[in-house]
């Protein structure tokens, strides 16, 4: 029978602790989210300024809907692109003091139309090897050689440029946040290298753009960095500004060739006019209301700070060097992540167990994500919790110990 090895491949999924489910939501993303029977503080969501469900955004998309209607009717190409979407562009390109930006329907199309778009047969990809998938199966889509180098090490990026020498046209591309490790990428040093060995540096700023940076323009922002030396700036609306969709900013030259060649971009219908109107009013709220980068900050200072204040006297997990929302726990098997999730979804807290393949095997994590909506007294409830859920998974385990040093009395 064709495809009966899909069950058996499930089967081995759970076994493995590696099985996925979707937890249904009852209510609008938040600091409190309603699951079916519990209301649970929410530490997992990329909602990172508290801007899903916000009224203005709300507002902006009610207001366009009326206006636009739902459907965009059609690709940017032939006849979908709104005023709205273009107002869109043109804030883009000033936030981030470029010539152009241009929108996609979702970051992973963006990541795609890109990479696919400015290199191919002869010429190079360089990955970091931590990089997101969407830009993962963009280099390995595009035909280009793929070459990754080792997590944020330049050294091991100079290596593969240098390989590449021959290669009619190089391309640099990494995450500025690392999505499930929470650090940033060495732009500087990148950016310095991609000129050494004349190449683009690419970066998808997902997680940077509306937390880092004095105006909130993510890690370019955040290092200084201009366009010579990072000429192409991708990020998306789905997480700190709250939307859904994404950009990316550059040279005309870099827009147009977009515009005309990439595949998808041409081929998908363009967002809804709403979506866009909601997208605008985030980017409005980011430079109107700078307080919520501020205590994001503030939260993340706290957090930390408490984390290892607790992590010292129960080391049975590891605070990952972070300084962005992005707060993992390395718990290293992927059962233990489930379990510690589980218990602390028990007492409340929602906190992401992230597993293999999304992380390398071994370094399965609870992904602890703050929002500028959370309040101190709910960062600070997590701790008191995931003390709990820790002593707790101590003693239970140096029962198992005890119980199996018993069995060793009584044995030969
Ligand atoms: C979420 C994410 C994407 C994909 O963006 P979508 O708009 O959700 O498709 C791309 N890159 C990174 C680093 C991400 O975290």
């Amino acid at each position: 029978m064709a495809f009966n090895h899909l069950a058996e491949q499930l089967q081995e999924r759970r076994q493995q602790q590696l099985y996925r489910q979707r937890r249904e939501l009852k209510s609008a993303q938040g600091p409190v989210v309603e699951l079916n029977r519990q209301r649970c503080v929410n530490f997992c969501s990329n909602d990172y300024l508290g801007l899903a469900a916000h009224p203005k955004l709300v507002q902006a998309m009610q207001n366009a809907a009326a206006e636009f209607g739902v459907g965009s009717g059609a690709s940017h190409l032939v006849c979908g692109h709104s005023r709205i979407h273009h107002q869109l562009e043109e804030a883009l390109a000033e936030q981030c003091g470029r010539p152009r930006a241009l929108l996609f329907s979702t970051g992973y199309m963006a990541n795609l139309a890109v990479i696919q778009t400015l290199v191919g047969k002869g010429d190079a990809v360089l990955e970091d090897k931590l990089n997101h998938a969407s830009l993962i199966d963009a280099g390995l889509a595009s035909g280009a050689r793929f070459q990754r180098f080792v997590h944020n090490d330049m050294a091991s990026l100079e290596t593969r440029l240098h390989a590449q020498s021959a290669a009619a046209n190089r391309l640099i591309v990494a995450d500025g946040v690392f999505s499930m490790d929470g650090d940033l990428a060495p732009l500087p040093a990148a950016a310095a290298l991609a000129r050494q060995y004349d190449a683009w540096l690419m970066i998808d700023d997902a997680h940077g753009f509306g937390v880092l940076g004095e105006n909130g323009g993510g890690c370019v922002e955040h290092f200084g960095l201009d366009i010579d030396e990072v000429p192409v700036l991708m990020a998306t609306f789905g997480k700190a500004l709250g939307g859904f969709g994404a950009f990316v900013a550059g040279s005309d030259d870099l827009i147009e060739t977009l515009i005309q060649h990439a595949r998808s971009y041409i081929y998908t219908t363009a967002l809804p006019p709403a979506v866009a109107a909601a997208n605008l009013a985030a980017l409005g709220l980011l430079e109107r209301e700078a307080w919520r980068r501020q205590h994001l900050q503030q939260l993340v200072r706290r957090f930390r700070q408490s984390a290892e204040a607790l992590l010292s006297v129960c080391p049975r997990v590891q605070l990952m060097p972070s300084m962005t929302a992005i707060q993992p726990l390395l718990v290293g098997d992927s059962g233990r992540a489930l379990a510690l999730s589980e218990a602390l979804q028990q007492r409340g807290y929602l906190v992401g167990a992230i597993r293999p393949p999304t992380v390398p095997a071994g370094t399965a994590r609870l992904r602890i994500t703050l929002s500028a909506a959370h309040s101190e007294e709910q960062v600070d409830g997590l701790l008191v919790a995931l003390a709990e859920v820790l002593n707790e998974e101590g003693s239970h385990e140096e029962a198992v110990h005890e119980d199996a040093v018993r069995v060793d009395e009584v044995g030969p």
